[in-house]
């Protein structure tokens, strides 16, 4: 599973733990499933262990995600900051799990510069950056940083810590990046890992209903809305467009999270290889990108929309008008078939 290079880091991290006193576990910006998951999971481990330990995220995280234990203990620079800058300069180590790159952090990146602690990256997304970075599991094989966190802790010896919250936590994010193990879904070790978290109480049924099958009624509206009225299909051009205004958003009293998986919708249209979902927000717009087989949106997402990610799963923030972006989108429609021509 991990390579010589890989075991030597574990053993660090765990060096690192074993004399840590204070730690603070960080994710990404707009906190996923996975984000939150492996996060809490590594927090609950490490308070199992006796290391005082915090989750701190850049923003509010997703409200579907609050029914994941330990959530209540969360802080978020944009509402707790004093608190947060506290935290972080009191941490022996901070965690960066599920993103490869402090910029993903927004604005508590200067905070976790500014800290002396060991900064340990445990991460599945491509070309990490290392610097400021004391130690790193990079896998991008890896389907979820939930995943990849299981095997760490089974490597490092720290298995025994994994209860029951900590099971529920990992299986949650395995779920959400694999959208219920529906794509990158083909790795085997996942479904070993899966079994050991079942047995550990995680309850697989409960957490496909609080987290795939719980909608608001406004919720159900504004998907229902944006596919019959804001999804333009380009059949020849084998994409998909899906976009939403803040006053479209305000009238279906829109919260955060209400339209995760909307962007993967278009591609269950045969034919449809890569989707695009633009949402206004008060200075940007939020920018996500599916695709299926090998076209790269992480390219598409990194050139033309300030982002990356996964090259089925990819996303940025575009600095202009929704509609400056919808036409640069619908401009790219005859340059990416350079992915599809083969
Ligand atoms: P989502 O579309 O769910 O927001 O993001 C899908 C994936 O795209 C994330 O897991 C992450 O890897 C990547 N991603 C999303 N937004 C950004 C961004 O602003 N910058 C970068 N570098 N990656 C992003
Ligand atoms: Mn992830």
């Amino acid at each position: 599973m991990f390579d010589q290079a890989q075991i030597e880091q574990i053993k660090l991290i765990r060096d690192y733990i074993s004399t840590a006193h204070r730690a603070v576990v960080t994710c990404h910006m707009s906190p996923d499933g996975d984000a939150m998951g492996s996060s809490l999971a590594l927090c609950r481990v490490l308070n199992n262990m006796g290391v005082e330990t915090r989750v701190i995220t850049p923003d509010e995280p997703n409200h579907n995600l609050l029914i994941l234990p330990g959530t209540d203990n969360v802080i978020w620079y944009t509402r707790f900051q004093p608190m947060v800058e506290k935290c972080l300069s009191k941490a022996d180590i901070i965690f960066c799990l599920d993103y490869n790159d402090l910029k993903r952090v927004d604005r508590l990146e200067d905070s976790i510069r500014k800290s002396s602690a060991v900064k340990i990256m445990i991460d599945h997304h491509l070309y990490p950056n290392l610097d400021s970075v004391s130690a790193l599991i990079s896998c991008p094989e890896r389907s979820s940083t939930c995943s990849l966190l299981y095997s760490v802790l089974s490597e490092a010896g720290m298995s025994e810590y994994v209860d029951e919250d900590v099971a529920t936590c990992i299986l949650a994010g395995m779920m959400t990046d694999t959208n219920n193990f529906s794509h990158n879904a083909n790795h085997p070790e996942d479904y070993l890992i899966v079994s050991h978290l079942v047995s550990q109480g995680a309850d697989k049924n409960k957490l496909y209903n609080q987290l795939f099958n719980t909608f608001s009624e406004s919720c159900l509206r504004l998907n229902g809305y944006a596919l019959s009225h804001k999804m333009e299909v380009y059949n020849q051009y084998h994409a998909a467009l899906i976009w939403l205004t803040r006053d479209e958003l305000n009238e279906y009293k829109y919260k955060k999270g209400d339209t995760e998986g909307l962007v993967n919708r278009p591609l269950s249209i045969p034919g449809v290889i890569y989707s695009a979902y633009l949402r206004e927000e008060s200075d940007f717009v939020k920018v996500s990108m599916r695709s299926v087989g090998d076209f790269p949106v992480n390219i598409v997402c990194e050139k033309y929309f300030g982002g990356g990610g996964h090259l089925n799963a990819a996303g940025g923030e575009y600095h202009g008008t929704l509609n400056q972006a919808v036409d640069l989108f619908k401009s790219l429609l005859s340059v990416n078939m350079q992915y599809i021509e083969k």
